[in-house]
């Protein structure tokens, strides 16, 4: 059983970070241990993620982990409102007007000077520093772990894509050339062990999943 203040604690800094790194979200929960005179360690982690999560439950809140599609599959703890449960996949619409809302009337406080591609870009950079999307080095936009996190319920449901390695939801995935089941680039990287080729987990047929060059 964690003590009351610990997890009051960690759960007021979960919140006010949102989404954080795995090893991020470890040194936010040992400071509050340290504040609280806790000893640090996994097991203490895995407790307090548990016990908030079995309290916050019942307000529909959770505080989900996962790892991102990027291409090292670092984990992440998302801090979430479970209303992506709800079949009708409102949540996308809300969290898009509620993020649009927020930006339009500060746009709207603003000389409207701006041009209006400085004002998307200001946006992305919003949704990438909150982890809603993510950006390659070639500028590329895809979902965030935030956003992953939060409607993995309401994705499942529509998209029928699992990586064949991990067996979790895969958006940006390779596509086996053969049987055309999908995986993860960091769960190749981790099946392959530095080869180039592997056999298909799925269909045990050669898949040459990374270029050699
Ligand atoms: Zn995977
Ligand atoms: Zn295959």
């Amino acid at each position: 059983m964690v003590n009351r203040k610990l997890l009051q604690l960690s759960l007021q800094s979960l919140m006010a970070h949102g989404c954080l790194e795995e090893k991020e979200t470890k040194a936010l929960i040992q400071k509050c241990c340290q504040s609280c005179e806790e000893n640090f360690s996994n097991d203490i982690f895995r407790s307090i993620i548990k016990e908030i999560n079995t309290r916050i439950k019942k307000f529909s809140f959770e505080i989900r982990h996962g790892a991102c599609e990027d291409d090292d599959g670092q984990v992440y703890y998302c801090y979430l409102e479970q209303v992506v449960a709800s079949p009708d996949g409102l949540v996308i619409e809300n969290t898009i007007l509620q993020a649009r809302e927020q930006f339009t009337a500060r746009a709207a406080q603003r000389s409207l000077a701006r041009s209006l591609s400085h004002l998307v870009k200001e946006f992305l950079d919003r949704l990438v520093c909150d982890k809603w999307l993510s950006r390659t080095e070639d500028k590329e936009y895809h979902l965030g772990p935030r956003s992953l996190l939060d409607l993995l319920p309401f994705l499942q449901n529509r998209i029928n894509s699992i990586c064949s390695i991990c067996s979790s939801l895969a958006i940006r995935a390779q596509q086996c050339p053969s049987c055309l089941s999908k995986a993860h680039v960091h769960c190749l990287s981790r099946f392959a062990s530095g080869r180039n080729f592997i056999k298909c987990p799925h269909c045990d047929e050669d898949w040459k999943w990374k270029d050699c060059d």
